[in-house]
């Protein structure tokens, strides 16, 4: 019912089912909020088409007026903050406040965004020739393909797209056959607004399956940069694609973060942090804490204290503003982490804590007892399981740490200078993220946001990450009357 309300407020008409559909379900009950219709191979090409046409225009557009579009749809974003969040909470099935956080992560990067469009800096370069000046400027790059994941069904979207617009590109949007619903919600906020300035087709959504539209966005050669969100495997699928017809990616995969709690930490600070990290969005973030390092000195007071947070956490209906975790995105998803957990004790791990299945697509987070080096725990299992591996030497816990073939983030909770700096030096964490004293997700907009190894090295949101959306041109001007060339080389008939 309160679906219903919302969508119709979205302004978003579900299809029915004869034609070629997929049902949004909400996972906090199964029911379908809707269904949305497939896009076909003739609607990519008037797709791809139309942003290849609007993007001749769109980057002779200049960027501080760029800005200022993206400024309004930044104020339809705040407008519809409560609807769109009820919506992504409605879909995605993450409690309510974090659904209308995602809404105002958006809002965020759309401000972000319009400074960003009067910044677009290039560098001047002292030339070794005389009367030569030398600089470097960055031009739009061309139509972006943007492929998102279930689990941030819109505010990874914005990360790209946001900055990409300003940067004077084309975007074409793939959202996740899970969650079209926010999709087609923020695409009709972003219509209107670009209507209204006589720049519709700047930004575009497709949503279409992974064989008729996903391969095909990749394959493209019209399409010089993808960036894809989801995991690994899906990373290396279209790394391959897009490498073999030499553009360019920009890779947000798979995580599995650890923390290191050592023997000097503010105990109450970690404990805080490790719930939110390990239990919110129902461990479904890419930035999910999965491995928790404890030094031998807490590490029985601390497992203590987690078992009897985990014992509160009230699990249930998303919408309930009591409720801080709640299901999973699928039975699909209940069914993996079984198996995780069945995998688990095979391995030797011993959970304490947790992992039953609690109807639907609901669970009980778990505590696992594990050691660094089992099969499982170098994998990202995408459901609220925590392994707990105490450690006696920092080094060894850094080791361990840095030992799992993803590269996301990571923290440590320390009161020491000396243990802080060597995680966050060189020899520390390997990770895109290191942070002391808070937890590894909720990152700001500010950063640049990324991770390495199979996490694929991309760098989105704040700092320079803009730089992946455009393309950088070294240009010389010689205002003498003289040819030298660099070098010293004489070339002279
Ligand atoms: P997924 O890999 O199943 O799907 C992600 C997206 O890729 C979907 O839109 C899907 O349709 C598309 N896709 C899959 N195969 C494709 C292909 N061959 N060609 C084109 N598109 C294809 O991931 P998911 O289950 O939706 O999301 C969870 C995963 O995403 C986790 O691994 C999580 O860590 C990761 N994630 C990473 C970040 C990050 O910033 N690093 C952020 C969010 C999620």
């Amino acid at each position: 019912m309160a679906g219903s309300v919302v969508l119709e407020r979205l302004g978003i008409r579900s299809v029915d089912s004869s034609s070629a559909s997929i049902a949004s379900l909400n996972p906090a009950d199964g029911s379908e909020l809707g269904r949305v219709r497939l896009a076909s191979t003739e609607d990519y090409e008037r797709t791809i088409s139309k942003s290849i046409e609007v993007f001749q225009r769109w980057r002779m557009f200049p960027a501080p007026k760029r800005g200022q579009i993206v400024r309004e749809i930044g104020d339809e974003l705040r407008r519809f903050k409560d609807d769109l969040g009820t919506l992504v909470t409605l879909e995605m099935g993450k409690i309510l406040a974090e659904g209308k956080g995602e809404v105002q992560e958006m809002i965020d990067i759309a401000d972000f965004a319009v400074g960003l469009s009067r910044q677009l800096y290039g560098l001047t370069i002292a030339s070794e020739r005389p009367e030569h000046r030398m600089l470097e400027q960055w031009h739009p790059l061309g139509v972006v393909g943007v492929i998102s994941a279930f689990n941030f069904p819109v505010a990874v979207w914005s990360w790209n797209a946001l900055l990409a617009a300003v940067c004077g590109d084309c975007v074409i949007w793939k959202p996740s056959l899970k969650t079209p619903l926010t999709a087609l919600a923020v695409q009709n906020i972003c219509d209107r607004v670009l209507a209204r300035h006589g720049w519709s087709g700047v930004l575009q959504l497709i949503i279409g399956d992974d064989a008729t539209i996903g391969e095909r966005l990749t394959a493209d050669r019209r399409i010089p940069l993808i960036s894809a969100t989801g995991s690994t495997r899906m990373g290396r699928v279209v790394a391959e694609t897009v490498a073999r017809r030499l553009g360019r990616t920009l890779l947000e995969l798979g995580g599995n973060n650890g923390v290191l709690v050592m023997n000097d930490a503010n105990l109450d600070l970690a404990l805080r942090a490790v719930l939110f990290g390990a239990v919110g969005t129902a461990g479904q973030r890419c930035t999910s804490i999965r491995r928790l390092f404890l030094q031998r000195g807490i590490a029985q007071e601390m497992t203590r204290k987690l078992k009897g947070a985990y014992d509160g956490i009230r699990i249930g209906d998303p919408m309930d503003e009591k409720t801080l975790m709640g299901p999973l995105i699928d039975r699909q998803a209940v069914e993996a982490m079984r198996a995780a957990l069945a995998r688990i004790q095979a391995e030797g791990g011993e959970i304490i804590f947790g992992g039953e299945e609690l109807g639907g697509c609901y669970v009980k987070p778990a505590l696992v007892k594990a050691r660094a080096d089992m099969p499982i725990v170098q994998e990202e299992v995408f459901a609220p399981i925590l392994y707990l591996i105490e450690f006696d030497a920092l080094e060894e816990a850094i080791q361990w740490h840095n030992a799992v073939p993803q590269g996301l983030s990571s923290a440590m909770f320390t009161g020491n200078l000396i243990s802080a700096e060597t995680f966050l030096s060189a020899r520390g964490s390997d990770c895109g993220i290191a942070n002391i004293n808070i937890g590894t997700s909720g990152a700001e907009i500010g950063g640049a946001f990324g991770g390495e190894k199979d996490t694929g090295g991309g760098r989105e949101s704040g700092s320079d990450a803009w730089k992946a959306y455009m393309r950088r041109q070294t240009v010389t001007t010689n205002w003498s009357q003289e040819l030298p060339l660099a070098q010293g080389i004489e070339f002279d008939v």
